[in-house]
């Protein structure tokens, strides 16, 4: 790194060391300290549109937007007007609010499997939640998860768990007992012999097989032709239940999510990122004689002092209506994006002569660094065996460029509404440079 290039960043790197000493790694969340990357983190002022500004004042084209949850981009006026009005009126109560119903409803006429909702406060919650239920429901205790899909950091989906997890090396955690990853059996991505295999192996055990439907903690992998129905019919065939977890697709590849793209109905659904409109919401949902077991309605306990609340709420509810504008109008619009961004991506990169493959479902998108021209990444392993030292290059130089993605080969990009074309050349200009450094690693 130059000497101009530490400059650039010497307000950030103060912050990152204040930050260091007071939180394990300076961050919230282990992906954001850039460990996969092999420098330090930019720490942000503030977002607007399609745009971040760190503490240098350095502008960057955001493909992060929060992991997921900035469809409509940073401080959208909708979302912003809507939460400065429900913040004057009280941030929380602990008792029950029409917001709400507002919102579930919206949920409950999008999302195909949900007939009855809950709201939480993070998508771990969700799928520790959804858990919880199908395992009472069914009362099994097994549950199948896919290799390099992620449900959230509750004990027993931590287990081979994607993204964060896999950057750092850890397939799993210290602290999560073996008695409760022991039921969790795991099984290949697009691969349904695997799943028979377990179901087969685990006849009359197995309580769900949860999955991310569009996996997008492993870069980004669409399911394969018949994946999802494949996995709805062995779900019927051994009465197992099918637990979607679009924490990440819902409300992202489609309004309906991933469920209503590809015609698949889970029995239960978990909702994030996106329903909460970047304020702290999740859902989980699904059919009524199922989500009736949860207390107070039934025995399953599952309970949140925030949960619901009117600040997530009216954030939700702006985000969703603003989706639904104009019949849909905004997915054409991230399809348009998006699709620009990968085919001037892939243009690059033939340039540069650096191999890749590209995934794209709706506005997310992953450019996995693979190793030979015509290698594709249909699974955990393909991912993994990906050139991670060349989209750290690739990462740094974008950085330098004024773009930031998300900083590890194994996370999905984001666009949002508010890239615009002016936005997407940008990137597309920047990422010639960040190819050619890829490049340059042999
Ligand atoms: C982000 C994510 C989660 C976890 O959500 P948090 O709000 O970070 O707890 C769970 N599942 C999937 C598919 C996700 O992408």
């Amino acid at each position: 790194m130059s000497q101009t290039t530490t400059d650039r960043y010497a307000a950030s790197s103060q912050a990152h060391a204040r930050a260091a000493r007071l939180m394990p790694g300076g961050v919230s969340s282990p992906v954001r300290a850039y460990k996969a990357v092999g420098r330090e983190p930019i720490t942000i002022r503030k977002g607007k549109g399609a745009h971040v500004k760190d503490v240098d004042g350095n502008s960057y084209i955001d493909y992060v937007c929060s992991y997921g949850p900035l469809i409509l981009g940073h401080a959208a006026e909708p979302v912003v007007a809507a939460v400065t009005k429900a913040v004057q009126r009280g941030a929380s109560f602990g008792m029950p609010t029409q917001a709400e119903s507002d919102l579930a409803e919206r949920v409950i006429e999008a999302v195909p499997s949900i007939e009855v909702v809950r709201f939480v406060n993070s998508g771990t919650e969700a799928a520790m939640s959804a858990l919880r239920l199908a395992r009472a429901a069914t009362g099994r205790d097994k549950v199948i998860k896919c290799i390099g899909c992620y449900h959230g950091h509750t004990d027993a989906m931590l287990v081979s768990a994607g993204s964060g997890a896999t950057t750092l090396g850890v397939p799993s955690s210290p602290g999560v007992p073996g008695s409760v990853t022991g039921g969790t059996v795991l099984v290949p991505y697009n691969d349904l012999d695997a799943v028979r295999a377990a179901m087969l192996g685990h006849r009359g055990e197995v309580a769900c097989m949860a999955v991310e439907p569009v996996a997008g903690n492993m870069g980004c992998i669409p399911p394969g032709d018949g994946y999802l129905q494949g996995l709805r019919d062995l779900c019927d065939e051994f009465g197992v239940l099918l637990l979607f977890d679009e924490v990440m697709t819902g409300f992202r590849v489609a309004y309906g999510g991933a469920q209503s793209l590809y015609g698949v109905t889970p029995d239960l659904t978990m909702l994030g990122k996106v329903v909460g409109g970047g304020l702290p919401c999740a859902a989980y949902g699904g059919r009524e004689d199922l989500m009736r077991q949860v207390a107070p309605d039934g025995p399953v306990y599952q309970a949140g002092t925030l949960s619901g609340n009117p600040l997530a709420m009216a954030a939700g509810i702006a985000t969703l209506d603003t989706l639904k504008d104009n019949d849909h109008d905004a997915y054409r619009k991230l399809d348009a994006a998006t699709r620009h961004l990968e085919m001037g991506l892939g243009e690059a990169a033939e340039s540069a002569g650096v191999p890749l493959y590209l995934t794209r479902v709706g506005s997310m998108l992953c450019p996995f660094f693979v190793n030979n021209a015509g290698d594709t990444v249909e699974d955990y392993a393909d991912a993994t065996r990906c050139r991670t030292d060349r989209f750290a290059a690739f990462f740094r130089t974008m950085l330098d460029e004024g773009v930031v993605l998300p900083p590890a080969q194994f996370e999905a990009w984001f666009v949002s509404t508010a890239h615009d074309l002016k936005a997407i050349e940008e990137t597309i200009a920047a990422a010639s440079k960040g190819f050619a450094a890829a490049s340059a690693i042999a």
